[in-house]
């Protein structure tokens, strides 16, 4: 990012001719990769063109001012259509922006349009959206992953630099890993959810998604940061983008869950993330084999939360404040009709689930019980990282899926195995391309850190971001 960065400072290159090269990518490829909902390209454009008229002023907002990015379309854009990918919002533009949008605005970004997703966040590969299955740019056959498919489909096929998506179980981590790019789940509170559409408050997340560490690293610094509209975020510490250094890993202590390595996990996934642990230990980090046991809960106690914290915040999609409304003789029928017309499947399926686990009669053996499972996950994490500073495994279990490969929900949800403790305990977790397996498909390595500790794992990616290319550079 730093190369497009001074080539707009010597005026090598132009935002207009920035934003104008992907707005021709994203019409060659998108009837196939379909990564975008809404393309704002006369918007894009006129932001351009301010950009550069900045530009030529001598003021420009930041370094980056004129770097287009794509974003995901749950969260909220200023007279720019926000679908969340639902038939219910399929025209609802928001009043406002949200705090992360703004302050991309206001280091100059222009925005190319709002990426696709599982509706309201709910999935693994965007084949739940309402507008069509985004593909995968290594292979158009399989899934780009998701929930944020789209945005990480978008920065692979060269469609944008750089997006914005969000995570709440895995959903940068995972579309990361599938499409080869880079993608971090900060710290719960350092970035601002106003604004963002919530799949649930309590784990929600948004994060940058780049082709190189060090983009996902410059789009942090310009999102993160405490915001008096977002309760949660207060004590965010802003980041700065660090001056890399390989010297980090000497005597890092790397914690090597056993669990992260286990049944189910694709042999090719395997070797390469084991090969990306060699390097580190042969740069001087200290590999320690850890447990993480309370990982065999994640999933259940991550599905029992996310349904309930997603059937209460879904109750204000009733018809009358926002999106589609179907007319009927009572209030009663009107809501019941409106929420039938404009929910998919999995969102109603997620929506029971969440009613019936904080029924009073269930309330207890689910939701509390969920509750009391998140603490020991959360102390499980806490006590791993007392021995180690940072925790690597796959991303997921395997390379990106086919097309409808997937036929149970159950299956589906088993994608984020690696990806929910993450959220579940609030720490900060990145996913980097670290290989490929033998069909080509992009492997993805995950580094977590404690909460806060994202500039380390920026500079740990950074280290096995180098060796990765030096390797493939042998291969050639
Ligand atoms: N795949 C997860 C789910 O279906 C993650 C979703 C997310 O992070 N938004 O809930």
């Amino acid at each position: 990012m730093r190369k497009l960065a001074h080539l707009l400072q010597t005026g090598e290159v132009s935002s207009t001719e920035l934003v104008r090269r992907c707005l021709e990518q994203i019409k060659k490829t998108q009837p196939v990769i379909n990564a975008f909902i809404t393309v704002d390209e006369e918007g894009a454009l006129a932001q351009a063109a301010q950009s550069d008229a900045r530009r030529a002023r001598g003021e420009a907002l930041s370094p980056w001012d004129g770097i287009p990015l794509a974003i995901k379309d749950n969260i909220s854009t200023q007279g720019l259509r926000t679908t969340c990918a639902s038939r219910f919002l399929r025209n609802y533009t928001p009043l406002y922006d949200a705090t992360v949008v703004e302050r991309v605005k206001q280091a100059g970004l222009p925005i190319l349009g709002k990426t696709n997703l599982d509706e309201f966040a709910m999935g693994s590969s965007t084949e739940y959206s309402s507008f069509g299955v985004t593909r995968n740019p290594h292979d158009v056959e399989r899934v780009a992953g998701g929930s944020s498919g789209g945005s990480a489909a978008a920065v692979a096929a060269e469609q944008a630099p750089w997006s914005l998506g969000t995570d709440t179980g895995g959903s940068i981590r995972q579309p990361a890993s599938f499409c080869g790019v880079v993608g971090l789940k900060p710290t719960y509170g350092r970035v601002s959810r106003y604004g963002v559409v919530a799949l649930a408050p309590s784990l929600d997340q948004v994060g940058p998604m780049a082709r190189t560490v060090e983009g996902a690293a410059v789009l942090f610094s310009l999102i993160a940061g405490t915001d008096s509209r977002d309760a949660t975020s207060t004590g965010a510490s802003p980041f700065q983008v660090p001056v890399w250094d390989p010297k980090v890993v000497q005597g890092l202590r790397v914690g090597v869950p056993e669990e992260f390595f286990s049944t189910g996990l694709q042999p090719e996934v395997e070797a390469a993330v084991r090969r990306s642990l060699q390097v580190l230990e042969e740069q001087g980090a200290v590999l320690q084999p850890i447990s993480l046991a309370t990982n065999q809960y994640a999933i259940d106690t991550y599905l029992t939360l996310v349904t309930a914290e997603a059937s209460s915040c879904l109750a204000r999609f009733d018809g009358v404040r926002y999106g589609e409304r179907v007319a009927a003789e009572d209030s009663n029928t009107m809501f019941a009709k409106s929420r039938g017309a404009g929910f998919g499947p999995e969102v109603k399926r997620r929506i029971m689930l969440g009613t019936y686990v904080l029924s009073a009669s269930h309330y207890e053996a689910y939701y509390e019980q969920a509750q009391r499972v998140r603490t020991l996950i959360k102390q499980d994490v806490a006590r791993a990282f007392e021995e180690v500073d940072v925790i690597i495994t796959p991303t997921t279990p395997s390379t990106a899926f086919r097309i409808g490969e997937k036929r149970s929900p159950l299956e589906m949800y088993l994608s984020d195995l690696y990806t929910a403790t993450a959220n579940l305990s609030g720490i900060c977790a990145l996913s980097l391309p670290c290989g490929y397996d033998s069909r080509g498909l992009p492997v993805g390595l995950q580094i977590m850190g404690n909460h806060f500790r994202e500039e380390l794992i920026f500079q740990v990616a950074h280290v096995v971001e180098e060796s990765v290319e030096r390797g493939a550079q042998r291969e050639l």
